[in-house]
């Protein structure tokens, strides 16, 4: 029997992680239903920060220019005492993924701001339809698809949709994952926090530094948001609770504390947290993956927690799209959960870590190791915040460490190409998977048996030439800053294989042969 599929895929839950994931899927020709039980926006900004890894995601979904529109360059973070002692600050050098030394690697944002752009974005993409006010009551795994129900919030009326795979993206208490009996291991810290939300009347020194005020008591986190907006977040003390912070009056000795005023700001909203440190015990079952905090919560102090759930989207996105493609087995699928669970849990432990430092747990060993920022800050060596992202495992082919490439994103510079346009290098290289060659074609390195491996996945073999020399194909770039080839050459690679997300999966000096899966 042949099933009639009513899309590609289905995404449950249109918040950050949803959105993207469905975004990635529509704009490479996957077919998409998402499912959004509110008619509105979340309303409570949560995220504040995006860093250059997720606008290079941006930039492949062909967004970054709209997006970079609503949010806002971050200048740098600092821990402080309430004394006015500096105990650790954080320089964001330049980005290199997003063309080097003139991109930010860190932006705040304002979490409802920038979602409305993302669904502005996603709305004028074909294929991708999306159901607002449709809860999800049912996941029912079929021989070859999937049965996703839906209730109409207005109405109570249920109907359904038949997909190939779905996507639960329903956030940190998923009913997806509750439907398909999964559980969450880990913790809650039993900490509850205020989070206080303001519009700026007036602008104050270093207002756009990330501040936190370590404190063992009170530390707080004071961060300038996009659009006029700043947020503090601060611990309730040992017999506070909420009903003691209902009114705006009673929020304000909170602010005062730390010598906010009224012609400061202006208090919009707050509300309540605890944070969790929280991962669920299997990504897929079945057709049905679970993405972004419906599998992993972690918490705020790296900023992480929404980026994380996007890029679990991306990645799986991508694979996904391929495979409904038929371009990719459907076992590349199992590398979702291999590739995004560790970074995953990497952002959580540095979560934990950063809030050591901000209650004033941290060793002074501790403090070193993240404060250690080279004086050439394009190194392998950058302390955790601000290093650029590696792939620690999944489709990889060979050893990584400080002298390897494997598992490195691609710097982004300006390039050019051989009919003399100058574009970013991502927006070159298209959607490919791609073997570049410094000043060699990469194709001559190779085996016969290999570049048929290549040849297969549909790659694309492509020389990158210095500034001082001609192009001498079709298939050639050259690297306008200077930064790919001393990049290639720092790491001693003379062709490097990367993925359609800009990871290094293989080179020259590891073997070339395609990653096994
Ligand atoms: C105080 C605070 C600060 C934070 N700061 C940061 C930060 O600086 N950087 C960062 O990256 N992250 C941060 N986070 C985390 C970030 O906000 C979340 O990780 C992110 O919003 C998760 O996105 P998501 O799409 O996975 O889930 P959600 O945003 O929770 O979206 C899930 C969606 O699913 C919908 N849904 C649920 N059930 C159903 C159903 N049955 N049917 C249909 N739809 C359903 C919900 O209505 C919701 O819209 C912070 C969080 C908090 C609380």
């Amino acid at each position: 029997m042949t099933t009639n599929y009513d899309a590609d895929v289905a995404i449950i839950g249109y918040g950050p992680t949803g959105l993207v994931g469905a975004m990635t899927l529509a704009s490479k020709g996957a077919s998409v239903v998402a499912f959004e039980r509110d008619k509105d926006i979340y309303a409570r900004a949560r995220a504040v920060t995006v860093n250059d890894w997720t606008m290079r995601i941006f930039q492949d979904l062909g967004i970054d220019d709209r997006i970079e529109k609503v949010i806002e360059p971050q200048r740098a973070l600092r821990w402080v005492t309430y004394d006015g002692q500096e105990v650790m600050r954080v320089v964001h050098p330049p980005s290199e993924l997003g063309t080097r030394n003139t991109k930010p690697r860190f932006y705040n944002i304002y979490q409802p701001t920038m979602e409305a752009e993302l669904r502005a974005c996603a709305a004028e993409l074909d294929g991708l339809e999306v159901r607002y006010g449709a809860e999800v009551v049912g996941v029912e795994e079929l021989a070859d698809g999937v049965r996703v129900t839906s209730r109409d919030t207005a109405t109570g009326e249920e109907s359904s949709v038949v997909v190939r795979y779905v996507i639960g993206a329903d956030g940190g208490s998923s009913p997806t994952r509750k439907m398909l009996g999964i559980a969450m291991r880990g913790e809650t810290i039993d900490t509850q926090w205020i989070v206080i939300d303001c519009k700026v009347k007036r602008w104050w020194p270093d207002r756009d530094f990330l501040t936190f005020w370590t404190d063992a008591e009170r530390p707080v986190v004071d961060i300038a948001l996009s659009a006029g907006n700043h947020r503090w977040e601060i611990p309730l003390k040992p017999g506070e609770c909420e009903a003691d912070f209902e009114s705006s009056a009673e929020v304000w000795p909170l602010l005062a504390a730390l010598g906010v005023t009224e012609d400061d700001v202006e208090i919009h909203q707050h509300a309540f947290y605890r944070h969790h440190a929280l991962g669920a015990e299997t990504w897929r079952r079945g057709r049905v993956f679970l993405a972004g905090d419906a599998c992993h919560l972690m918490p705020p102090w790296a900023g992480a927690g929404m980026q994380t759930g996007m890029r679990d989207a991306h990645n799986l996105g991508w694979k996904l799209a391929r495979v409904l493609r038929g371009e990719l087995d459907d076992a590349w699928l199992d590398t979702y959960e291999a590739e995004r669970r560790p970074n995953a849990d990497f952002y959580t432990d540095l979560a934990i870590g950063l809030g050591r430092v901000i209650k004033q747990e941290a060793t002074p060993e501790e403090l070193a190791a993240m404060n250690a920022v080279p004086e050439n800050t394009v190194t392998p060596f950058e302390p955790p915040l601000i290093a650029p992202p590696v792939l620690v495992a999944g489709w990889l082919n060979g050893t990584q460490g400080d002298a390897s490439v494997i598992g490195r994103m691609l710097p982004q510079p300006i390039a050019g190409d051989a009919v003399g346009r100058m574009a970013r290098l991502d927006d070159l290289l298209g959607d490919d998977f791609v073997l570049l060659g410094a000043d060699v074609d990469p194709a001559s390195v190779l085996t016969d048996e290999e570049r048929a491996a290549w040849d297969a996945l549909g790659a694309r073999y492509v020389t990158i030439r210095p500034q001082s020399a001609y192009t001498q194909g079709p298939d050639e770039l050259v690297d306008l800053e200077g930064v790919l080839l001393a990049w290639l050459g720092r790491y001693g690679v003379q062709v490097a294989a990367v993925r359609p997300d800009r990871f290094v999966a293989a080179a020259d000096k590891s073997g070339l042969a395609t990653p096994t899966l």
